[in-house]
């Protein structure tokens, strides 16, 4: 008999999950306003509202946090990273941050001025917000196929290269600070960007004479997604790919939240001494001198050590199976989900599920809010309420999809929990016409709305 695949770890600590009843729930999403994000924790059973911070760190990352060295400057543990970002990702200069967004404000407070332009492949909320925050604006040039929720395509998270020359060739190029590309794409489905579509961006980068910034949050699940589906990939290391990579890039940001497995954290990583000397001045206003910039000793070492970790190709292949077990499962039960499978979530296509609920009542948002009563599973939207209002004319924004995002963190959930969350949704989707009405908003932020905003059943 061919032997099963099974995860290259054991477990050695757990914790606990409490258990609450549908009729509680009814009533805990209710005085939530509707918005998973004001619910308690310990209200929710499986929590895959987001794999940022969430990942269980190992026995080795447990021990960097022992032998953290917490000097105000020149501290081990700042040169244990800074010598792991130099030999990993190849960037000279690195400054730590206190997370991804810490990283792009430091870094855009350089770069970005007002009435700038930011071309990328569907930039990420806090990314755009930054970029809109500082009256710029961010164009997206993903490819067409990454907005057909089925479309099979290897890499839809890639930028159309014709989009993005007509950006670079249609706009002064002093108004183009950069180019980001976010790897793998968040906000289309956590889908990956080939080698040879970064290598092109990156040509064009140098024609035009701007520069190559990548949003790293999820490299390391980009660079498997490389291996396994690029030609002339596959006898590499997953090392060698993240390192070929970053080779095309002038700097980087990263949310050290998701693929170098910590609870917090982020960094910037340059290859220009002038740039990080300039970035250097933010990071102490913002963040703390720059051989800490706002993470313990021990907490650099542990990031160190996950960032190792989180680019060995057996990890990534029971972290990106694990995903598309619980996306195999869902397609299986006829729940339309966003294909391929993303690497650190499976997206369920709202319009779809609920074909008769329009947008501008918030579909994504009301099966994240049923999924919770049925299973008590959290999920995050990724649709209407998260692209937010047009800065200028104030309108609802409708984006092409509209998505609740299931993210899995990393380490934590066996494939008992993946049964359970597809089944739970199965559930929600056998009754979907049951459900004739959305969700209607009572109260919104004027910006990033999606994480207090108010809402009740129409
Ligand atoms: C999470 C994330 C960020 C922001 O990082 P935080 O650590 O949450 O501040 C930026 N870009 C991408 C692609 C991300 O996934």
């Amino acid at each position: 008999m061919k032997l099963p695949y099974a995860e290259p770890f054991k477990i050695k600590s757990i914790e606990m999950l409490k258990r609450t009843t549908k009729e509680e729930r009814v009533k805990l999403i209710k005085e939530a306003d509707y918005n998973l994000f004001n619910l308690k924790s310990d209200y929710v059973y499986v929590d895959l509202l987001t794999d940022s911070g969430t990942g269980a760190m190992s026995d080795k990352q447990w021990a960097e946090i022992m032998i953290g060295d917490e000097s105000y400057a020149g501290a081990r543990s700042y040169y244990k990273l800074k010598n792991t970002i130099k030999d990993l990702l190849g960037f000279n200069y690195f400054l730590p941050t206190h997370q991804g967004r810490a990283a792009e404000n430091v870094l855009f407070s350089v770069l970005v001025k007002e009435g700038d332009i930011v071309p990328g492949n569907s930039h990420f909320d806090t990314t755009k917000g930054h970029i809109e925050f500082r009256k710029a604006k961010a164009v997206d040039c993903t490819i067409e196929e990454a907005f057909d929720s089925t479309f099979i395509h290897p890499f839809k998270g890639n930028v159309d290269i014709i989009k993005l020359e007509k950006v670079l060739q249609e706009n002064p190029i002093e108004k183009i600070p950069m180019v980001i590309m976010t790897l793998t794409n968040n906000t289309s489905g956590g889908q990956p960007v080939s080698m040879a579509n970064l290598k092109e961006v990156s040509i064009l980068c140098k024609k035009y004479g701007t520069k190559l910034i990548i949003d790293s949050a999820r490299f390391a699940e980009n660079s498997y997604f490389v291996k396994i589906r690029e030609d002339g990939y596959q006898d590499k290391t997953i090392k060698e790919i993240v390192k070929e990579t970053f080779s095309y890039a002038d700097g980087m940001t990263m949310s050290s939240k998701k693929d170098a497995i910590v609870n917090m954290g982020g960094f910037i990583g340059l290859k220009d001494e002038e740039l990080f000397k300039q970035a250097s001045t933010f990071n102490i206003i913002y963040e703390g001198f720059i051989t800490y910039g706002g993470m313990s000793g021990r907490d650099m070492g542990a990031l160190a050590q996950g960032l190792d970790e989180g680019t060995e190709f057996d990890y990534l292949e029971s972290r990106i199976k694990q995903v598309a077990y619980l996306g195999q499962k869902m397609k299986d039960y006829g729940i339309p989900v966003m294909e391929p499978f993303g690497g650190h979530a499976i997206f369920v296509d709202a319009k779809k599920f609920f074909p008769h609920i329009p947008q501008s009542e918030y579909s994504a948002q009301l099966l994240g809010v049923e999924l919770y009563i049925e299973g008590g599973v959290r999920g995050v939207e990724i649709g209407t309420l998260l692209a937010d209002r047009d800065p200028v004319t104030r309108e609802d924004r409708y984006p092409k999809l509209e998505l609740l995002r299931l993210a899995i963190p990393r380490r934590v959930y066996t494939n008992n929990h993946m049964d359970y969350i597809a089944a739970s949704l199965k559930n929600v989707f056998d009754r979907r016409d049951e459900y004739k009405h959305g969700l209607k908003i009572l109260d919104e932020a004027p910006i990033m709305r999606h994480f207090t905003v108010k809402l009740d059943r129409i």
